[in-house]
Order: C-alpha cells, then sequence, then structure tokens
C-alpha cells in the first residue's frame, strides 16, 4: 500500500497515553483484550498538568487494588475550592473512604499507570503519531507517522483518548461544538525564597491567585489577571512577581521559573463520544477551563465506564445498547463538567464590585447552608454521579454508586479482577442457587454487611449486582425466601454480558 507498512491487528487501539489512555488500555488488557497504545511523544512531558485527584477516582483506582500507593504517595487535603470562593468545601463528612482531595501531580500517575498497564501486556508505542483513520462495518485503519516512517493498523475498534486537540475526533467527524477562550489564566513553577507558611488562595479587584507548595522548595502560583488577557505573550517572572504582588502584596521572593505558561477557558464538548468503531473518552470528548481541579479525574472516570463495555463488545458478549450506555451514561457528565467549570471561571474572573457582589452572596450562602456546600463538594469529588437505567422499572438503586466507607471495603477488594460481583446482603449464604449461576457465569458471590454513606437508602435489599466500575447493575428486595428466585432471574437477564469467555 503505497509503500506504507501494514502491521498486525490488534483487538483495540488507544490513542494518546495520558492518564484517560493509560487507564483505558490497563481495563482493557485486564479483561483480557489485546491493546496497542500509540503516543506522539517520544517523552512524557515533565510538566504535571493536574495536581490532584478527587475521591471517586480514589475509589476506582481502589477497585482495582491501587489507592493505597497514591494515598501513601500523596498529601490529603481536607477540603478544597469551588470558584476560588473563600469559603472552602469541606470533604471530611463525604460518604467515601476518601474523604479529601488528593495532591498528586499527574507526572506520577502517568508513571503509575502506565506501569499498571505494561504489567497487564499493553503495548505502548512512544514516538508514534496517528494523522488519520477510516473505518468499514468490521474495523478501523489508524494511519501512523513515526521516526521510521508511516504505517497502518488496524484494530476492531479505536479510543481517542488524544486530548483536546483529538486527531481521532476530526478525523471520525465527530462535532466538537462549544465556546472559544474569553479568559485566560496562568501557571509558573518557581522557588519561593519567602514561602507563605500555608496554601494561598486570593482573590480581590486586581485578580486571583493561589500558591501552592509542590515539595523541594517549590510552588506552583497559578491565577487569573485582568491585567494581562494576551494569551500570545509569553509569560515572564517578571509578570508573574507583578501580578503576584498586585493580588498578595508580596513576590514571596520568587526566582527560578522551571515552567511558565497559560492556559483558557475555550470549553467544547463531542457530540457524540462513538461513531460506529470510534469511541472518544477524557480531553478529546470534553475540554473546559480546569477549574476545581476535575478534568483528569472525569477521564479516568470515563474510562473506567468504558474498559468493561468496549471488552464485553470486542469478546462478543455485550448484549445490545451495552457499549452504546457509555455515551448515554458519561455525555451527561461531560455536560455538568462543562457547565460547572464555566461557572467557576466566571467566578474566578469576577473582579468587578458586582462579581465581588455575587461571590459574597455565594460564601455567605455557604457558610449558612451545609447542604449546599455538600452538593458542590459532591459534585467535584464525581460522588454524585448516578447513571440513570434505561428501564422505568429498575429497582430505584440501579446506576447508583456501591456504597464503601471503609479503604479495605468488601467492594472494592471484590471488585479487583475487573468483573462484576455479587453482594448477599441477605445476612449471610442465603442465595443458593443463585450464588452457583453467578459462579458459573464467572460472577463471585459475597457476603456483604449494608455500609452506611448517607447516600441511598439500602434498607430492604437483599442481593445487588456490581458493575466492574462499582455502579448497581440489578437490585433485589427481599427477604431469604424469595431471593434465590429473584437474584436467579437478574442474573439470567445479564447472562449474554457477562457469560465466562470461550477461547
Ligand atoms: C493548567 C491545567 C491544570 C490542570 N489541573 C488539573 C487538576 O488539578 N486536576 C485534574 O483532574 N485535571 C487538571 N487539568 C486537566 C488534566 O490535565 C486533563 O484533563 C488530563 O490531562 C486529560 O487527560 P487525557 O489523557 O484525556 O489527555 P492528555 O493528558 O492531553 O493526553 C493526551 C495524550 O495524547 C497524545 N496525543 C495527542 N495527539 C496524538 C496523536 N495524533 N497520536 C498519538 N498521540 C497523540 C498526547 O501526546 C498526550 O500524551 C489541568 C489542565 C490544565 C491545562
Amino acid at each position: 500500500m503505497n509503500g506504507i507498512k501494514e502491521e498486525a491487528p490488534v483487538q483495540v487501539i488507544v490513542v494518546g497515553a495520558g492518564p484517560v489512555g493509560l487507564w483505558l488500555a490497563a481495563e482493557l488488557a485486564l479483561a483480557g483484550v489485546s491493546t496497542l497504545v500509540l503516543e506522539r511523544d517520544e517523552q512524557r512531558s515533565p510538566h504535571s498538568k493536574a495536581l490532584g485527584l478527587h475521591p471517586r477516582t480514589l475509589e476506582v483506582l481502589a477497585m482495582r487494588g491501587l489507592a493505597r500507593r497514591f494515598v501513601a504517595e500523596g498529601v490529603p487535603l481536607p477540603n478544597w475550592h469551588f470558584g476560588m470562593l473563600e469559603r472552602r468545601l469541606d470533604f471530611t463528612g463525604l460518604g467515601t473512604p476518601y474523604p479529601f482531595m488528593l495532591a498528586y501531580p499527574q507526572v506520577r500517575t502517568e508513571e503509575l499507570l502506565e506501569r499498571r498497564a505494561r504489567d497487564l501486556g499493553v503495548s505502548i508505542l512512544r514516538g508514534h503519531s496517528v494523522t488519520g483513520l477510516t473505518q468499514d462495518d468490521s474495523s478501523v485503519t489508524v494511519e501512523v507517522a513515526g521516526a521510521d516512517g508511516t504505517s497502518t493498523r488496524t484494530a476492531q475498534f479505536v479510543v481517542g483518548c488524544d486530548g483536546a486537540g483529538s486527531t481521532v475526533r476530526k478525523a471520525a467527524g465527530i462535532d466538537f461544538p462549544g465556546t472559544d477562550s474569553t479568559a485566560y489564566g496562568f501557571i509558573g513553577e518557581v522557588v519561593l525564597d519567602d514561602p507563605p507558611g500555608t496554601v494561598v488562595s486570593t482573590h480581590n479587584a486586581a485578580g486571583a491567585l493561589i500558591a501552592l507548595p509542590l515539595g523541594g522548595g517549590r510552588h506552583r502560583v497559578t491565577g487569573f489577571d485582568p491585567a494581562n488577557q494576551n494569551a500570545g505573550d509569553e509569560l515572564t517572572l517578571e509578570e508573574l512577581r507583578a501580578i503576584t504582588s498586585r493580588v498578595t502584596g508580596t513576590d514571596y521572593g520568587m526566582r527560578d521559573p522551571s515552567w511558565l505558561t497559560r492556559f483558557g477557558n475555550a470549553t467544547r464538548h463531542a457530540a457524540t463520544y462513538r461513531k460506529d468503531r470510534v469511541l472518544l473518552a477524557g480531553d478529546a470528548a470534553h475540554m473546559h477551563w480546569p477549574a476545581g481541579g476535575v478534568g483528569l479525574n472525569v477521564g479516568v472516570q470515563d474510562a473506567m465506564n468504558l474498559g468493561w463495555k468496549l471488552a464485553a463488545e470486542v469478546q462478543g458478549r455485550a448484549t445490545a445498547g451495552l457499549l452504546d450506555s457509555y455515551h448515554d451514561e458519561r455525555h451527561p457528565v461531560g455536560e455538568a463538567l462543562a457547565e460547572h467549570t464555566l461557572a467557576q471561571g466566571a467566578l474566578i474572573t469576577a473582579i468587578t464590585p458586582d462579581g465581588q457582589a455575587l461571590r459574597s452572596l455565594l460564601n455567605n450562602l455557604l457558610a449558612s447552608h451545609p447542604n449546599l456546600e455538600r452538593a458542590l463538594a459532591e459534585k467535584l469529588a464525581a460522588l454524585d454521579i448516578t447513571y440513570t437505567p434505561s428501564d422505568p422499572a429498575a429497582h430505584p438503586l440501579v446506576g447508583t454508586r456501591a456504597p464503601a466507607t471503609e479503604p479495605d471495603s468488601i467492594i472494592f477488594s471484590a471488585l479487583q479482577g475487573g468483573r462484576p460481583v455479587l453482594l448477599d446482603l441477605s445476612g449471610g449464604n442465603r442465595l443458593g442457587r443463585a450464588a452457583d449461576s453467578a459462579s458459573a457465569m464467572g460472577i463471585e458471590t459475597h457476603p456483604s454487611p449494608l455500609a452506611e454513606t448517607g447516600g441511598p437508602d439500602w434498607s430492604g435489599v437483599g442481593a445487588a449486582i456490581i458493575r466492574p466500575d462499582g455502579h448497581v447493575w440489578r437490585a433485589v428486595d427481599g427477604s431469604p425466601a424469595n431471593l434465590e428466585s429473584a437474584v436467579m432471574r437478574s442474573l439470567d437477564s445479564l447472562e449474554a454480558t457477562f457469560a465466562p469467555r470461550t477461547g
């Protein structure tokens, strides 16, 4: 084919070895799918855009046995900000074993996720840039440019995890409607000779500024400078000093920048997360102002939702509509992400008297309405996400997060293989033949006490089937007398999807 090499096919090609592509690849490999990651850059960027992991991402990591490692290395922060409002959101009362924002650099997250993907058998080719793709009824072929020239690779499915400028999205013809940047923030990573004793978060008529320690004597200084909104100007140390002094009254003795950059508030959202055999996840599907530190988190959660469904599809086990449910469940999450990051951007850039009045009003409301504060905290933490079932008669718990209160909760240990689990909530081994049927489908049964998280009401539930991504798939009310047959019916409804793989 015109001197272009044609490489051996794999089942899924993931484009992009950012956090989202790496997590997706690991999930696919865990399910036994042959997966190739193609990454444009020879080396990972040394700069961490994201600096934090939110509670639901830590729960996701816990479901695969990784959270302990991250938590041991990171710094738990008990509260976090929304739009840089002075009233911080308290995470400590959230119904999760991880009631904090874990300060953890993106570079390190990617290192650990890459190691996991490789350990599970994923091939990752760096220096391989995808330049285009074509698809037909049974496969997708990507064109790849690398140091050795150009080649093509074919797979049953391709997932674009190639960031906001996604080549995959464009080549698949998926629209990306939204708005261009109207405001720009700045980031500097510097040494502070006279560092503040604590995290600085200041907002006033001169602008907005956060300064937080990165370790090793360095600080990240980030914020919004109304005096310079020229995206094309390179950020300089002098400019960073000037804005820091204007907002806080001191420049903290800053020197030796290791990273100076700007970012905008362009907000766009893919019209669809699936076009036939091409799917999108992470920043390729949604771009936004990085307010609240959520982009990486939402992307990893996209991948967690997609991995097991795509594996079932590739292995010929998926029931009709399972793969499409990825768009149905995650697109609304992307909509909510665009909405709250735009709202946070509006608050961060609100330096005029009317903007300051809006901030003051919200600060006071948050202080006097704990439920409002909790709702915003759950939004950033992604603990508020419930996937609406397509069946209106489904049990009210279907689509909710399976509750866990401890890092060693049964739900986390039971999901480590990436298979669904059957929770026996009946008070001990009362599921009889249903447990045998589950076992024949590769679904283990775990007796489990009810976890009280302050979330949905689980009283009266005798058994529940939990999806590999930790959401409730089926829930069965009932006493031990009728539980066995009711659980058997639930398992029957899943059989096509989770029959054990043959061959
Ligand atoms: C200033 C800033 C601060 C942020 N802070 C936070 C935060 O605190 N918390 C948070 O959760 N999020 C934060 N984010 C967002 C977060 O960094 C992103 O959401 C996250 O990196 C998205 O991961 P991804 O894997 O989808 O995409 P990316 O990280 O963009 O990775 C995409 C990968 O695809 C590769 N690629 C691109 N094109 C091709 C191609 N054609 N072929 C092959 N490979 C290709 C790229 O080289 C890259 O490695 C921040 C973002 C910015 C800009």
